[in-house]
């Protein structure tokens, strides 16, 4: 039998744990396959992308991914880098929200957009009386009967505007770059919908799951939450991209079409003649293959084009310790909208994991932009370097030149989880089973962190090569 030809569009995680479990299915199923991975720049790896520079660990995209969603952990411990992961440094677990002139801790038992804890919340400095006493009032109000609603109205609705504005906002702003009166709670954050519809009070609900589960995701209590490389998000890429069978990796090969051919696909672009596939995985971003689908499919390619994207920008900087007041006993702050501050967050890089600094320094990483200011990625590196300084002056004290800079900017990077998201998904999922052989992966769908684009991959290539 000839042996079964697959394309995979695009080399960031999703494409690599994609092909990588198109590669596991094989063996175990005894299917010859002849795989090709296109990639449009000349490096795998998509958004995550580690540099070492004067014995700091730079990460210029994602620094972890999360333990709790099951699908990364599991691709560790099969591809045999399990031991490579590293904790973070929960000492220091503790997250500062900048607000007024002053860096207030994020209160102890704080769940993203609710307390659980009842005496760290009635002492915590980040709140007026009025906001926590608004709080309180979860205990009390009925349930909601909106049924896509966004993350901003659910917040406001349930625990009150400061809830929304000192907490919730910035942190949903770390993680999305998006304005939470945007996004949708169904398809970002669709346990906090669930506590409502099932226990109705978010803090009650919240409490009781903490009873039932004290501290353990699925991960089990080995790790924490959030985990990492010894040397960085880049050995996922090497540890996936070294699985692959020799020569399938095509880097410089941007993908600028995708037809039907006969039975299977013919893919367009790159400089030699175009690559003939049985199946196909576009695992580049959506507006990408909305952009390679628009003549094999017009009305997917709509919807896949309809999915919006935020900009945004790292800006990480070294410095040797001491010119670094404070203790820095924390894994760094967020920065609520209401401040009118450039900064999204800052990441105290080298307390949150080990091996980020030389002995003596620290590496704070700033991130900037998002959907809510993404003028400031119209400022030059120069600039950019100068704002995240002028904020680390004022938040930290740190007055002196820092040691190393560097500056990622990640345009169009991070898919916006609108209200209408799901529905939207769930109709270009019904386009695109239409079309046989090809199949859609990637963070623009559901979820987009690193568990989440492994499990999109792997998925699309079950179902490619015929496993689901
Ligand atoms: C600044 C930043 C910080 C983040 N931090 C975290 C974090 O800490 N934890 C976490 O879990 N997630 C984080 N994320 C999200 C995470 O990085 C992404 O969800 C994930 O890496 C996306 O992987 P992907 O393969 O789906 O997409 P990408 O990494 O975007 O890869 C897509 C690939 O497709 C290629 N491509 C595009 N067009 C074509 C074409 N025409 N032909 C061929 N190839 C093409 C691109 O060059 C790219 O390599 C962060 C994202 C950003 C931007």
């Amino acid at each position: 039998m000839a042996a079964l030809k697959l394309a995979v569009v695009g080399g960031g995680v999703t494409g690599l744990a994609a092909a990588h479990r198109a590669v596991e299915l094989s063996r175990e199923r005894a299917v010859e396959l002849d795989l090709t991975l296109l990639e449009a720049r000349d490096r795998l790896g998509g958004t995550i992308a580690t540099e070492r520079a004067g014995g700091f660990l730079v990460e210029a995209g994602p620094d972890s991914f999360l333990s709790e969603k099951p699908r990364a952990l599991d691709l560790c411990r099969r591809l045999g880098v399990e031991d490579r992961l590293i904790r973070t440094d929960d000492r220091f677990r503790k997250v500062f929200v900048w607000r007024a002139g002053g860096l207030h801790p994020l209160p102890d038992g704080f769940q993203l957009l609710a307390p659980t804890k009842l005496g760290p919340f009635v002492k915590s400095g980040l709140f007026s009386w009025r906001g926590k006493l608004r709080m309180a009032l979860d205990l009390a109000l009925p349930r909601g009967t909106i049924d896509d609603e966004s993350l901003g109205a659910f917040v406001r609705r349930r625990l009150g505007r400061e809830a929304l504005d000192r907490v919730a906002q910035p942190l949903v702003a770390g993680i999305y770059t998006a304005d939470p009166d945007d996004l949708s709670l169904t398809a970002t954050m669709p346990r906090f919908g669930e506590l409502e519809r099932r226990e109705r009070s978010i803090i009650l609900g919240l409490w009781r799951a903490g009873r039932k589960a004290p501290m353990t995701g699925t991960s089990g209590a080995r790790w924490s939450l959030f985990v990492t490389f010894a040397n960085g998000m880049e050995e996922l890429v090497s540890a996936l991209a070294s699985r692959l069978p020799p020569g399938a990796v095509r880097v410089k090969h941007r993908v600028d079409g995708i037809e039907r051919h006969g039975r299977g696909w013919r893919l367009g672009g790159g400089l030699g003649p175009p690559v003939e596939a049985d199946r196909v995985i576009v695992a580049a971003e959506s507006y990408t293959a909305s952009r390679l689908l628009r003549y094999a499919d017009p009305a997917l390619a709509t919807l896949l084009g309809e999915i919006p994207y935020a900009s945004s920008a790292t800006v990480t900087l070294g410095y040797r310790r001491t010119d670094v007041p404070g203790p820095l006993d924390a894994f760094g702050f967020v920065v609520p909208r209401t401040e009118g501050r450039a900064l999204l967050a800052c990441t105290f890089s080298s307390v949150k994991y080990p091996g980020r600094a030389p002995e003596g320094h620290v590496l704070l990483r700033c991130f900037v932009g998002g959907a809510m200011n993404e003028d400031i990625l119209g400022s030059d590196d120069g600039a950019l370097a100068l704002t995240a300084r002028d904020e680390l002056r004022q938040a930290l004290g740190v007055t002196v030149e820092p040691v190393l800079t560097r500056i990622a900017r990640w345009p169009k990077a991070m898919p916006q989880y609108q209200v209408g998201h799901c529905a939207r998904v769930e109709a270009l999922e019904r386009c695109a089973t239409m079309l046989p052989g090809l199949h859609l992966a990637g963070g623009a769908y559901r979820g987009v962190g690193i568990a989440d684009c492994v499990r999109s991959g792997e998925e699309a290539a079950d179902r490619a090569l015929g496993a689901s």
